[in-house]
């Protein structure tokens, strides 16, 4: 890894990336859902997307099948995206409630969005190993965040990648345990927070409600005073 490169630099850097074997023919051999069956999916690592110079990073756990890795932009074109887009609408990180392809006018204020994993694990699952590959993205777009003051990590995943990242810096993460709307304030850094992926496994059953994550990132903005 090149130590000060722009975020420019590391899209390209983090787009060509082959490190995992498993995730790269995974990715390359991902079948097109029936609806865009039309479309030339991604197919491809997916980086980060939104506002560098803001204080909020939303930490996802891997492009979604048929959303990032069919669009080729983090939170993309399914109903996760839809649903955390239009939550960022309501609290004002996003100027439109909606998030469908890389050319729809989608820009973020004062939140910048990646993933844990770049690639789209099968079942949703990386191996220790390819959490621990990708890692090396994550500490860099951080290091790209010269006003970062919190962090929303979205599921228990996403959670644990980010306390991985504070360790390998040298924090105490003891008694960091992830429950919707906890939040830890680590010295000298950001505040972690903690938050229920917007999948629909959570949304439809209504273990994440809109005003929830609306209600959530409210508070956030608050504190941060974004
Ligand atoms: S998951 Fe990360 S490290 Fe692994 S191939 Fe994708 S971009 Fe590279």
């Amino acid at each position: 890894m090149k130590p000060g490169r722009s975020a420019a630099e590391l899209g390209r850097e983090i787009v060509s990336c082959r490190a995992c074997p498993r995730l790269v023919a995974y990715r390359e051999g991902v079948e097109p859902r029936a609806s865009y069956a039309s479309q030339v999916y991604w197919r491809k690592p997916v980086p980060g997307f939104g506002d560098l110079g803001g204080k909020l990073l939303i930490l996802g756990l891997a492009p979604a099948l048929h959303g990032a890795e069919r669009t080729g932009r983090i939170f993309t074109g399914d109903a996760s995206s839809r649903f955390l887009v239009t939550a960022l609408h309501s609290a004002g990180f996003a100027n439109q409630p909606m998030s469908e392809s890389r050319d729809d006018g989608l820009v973020y204020r004062g939140c910048y969005i990646t993933a844990a994993v770049k690639c789209v694990p099968p079942g949703d699952k990386p191996t220790r190993e390819e959490f621990d590959n990708c890692s090396r993205f994550l500490d860099a777009e951080i290091s790209l965040m010269p006003s970062l003051e919190g962090v929303l990590a979205l599921g228990s995943l996403a959670f644990k990648a980010y306390v991985s990242h504070l360790a390998r810096a040298g924090t105490d993460v003891r008694g960091m345990v992830f429950e919707h709307g906890a939040s830890y304030r680590v010295d000298g850094g950001p505040v972690l927070y903690a938050g229920y992926h917007p999948s629909p496994r959570n949304t439809n059953t209504g273990k994440l409600t809109m005003p929830m994550l609306v209600g959530l990132l409210k508070k956030i903005r608050r504190d941060l005073r974004i």
